[in-house]
């Protein structure tokens, strides 16, 4: 079981990160699985909201990125 400093980059082209690939924690903050469903929430809002592909994996990496880190860092262990 690991964790990891939070990342800044999700998205190269059309390959995106998410779930513990994207911010692995470890398990006691109980939050790797709720995380990554509100990614696969938030992926799925901006594709069908903004439709264009490129600019919602954008947004997609601006929003969770922030809100995972602060999720994550308070509790990284390295
Ligand atoms: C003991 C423990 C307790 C936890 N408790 C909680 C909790 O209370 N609340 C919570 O929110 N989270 C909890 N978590 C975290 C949660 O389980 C994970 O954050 C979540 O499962 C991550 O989902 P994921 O889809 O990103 O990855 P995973 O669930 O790891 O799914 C990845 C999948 O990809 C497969 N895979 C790997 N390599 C390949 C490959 N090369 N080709 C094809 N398939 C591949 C794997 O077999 C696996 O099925 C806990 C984790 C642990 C270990």
């Amino acid at each position: 079981m690991y964790d990891r400093p939070p990342i800044t980059r999700w998205v190269a082209g059309r390959m995106v990160l998410t779930g513990d690939a994207a911010h692995p924690m470890l398990q006691y903050l109980a939050q790797g699985a709720c995380q990554a469903g509100e990614d696969a929430h938030a992926l799925a809002g901006h594709a069908e909201r903004l439709g264009e592909r490129d600019l919602a994996l954008e947004e997609y990496e601006s929003d969770r990125t922030a809100r995972t880190a602060r999720v994550v860092a308070p509790a990284v262990t390295r």
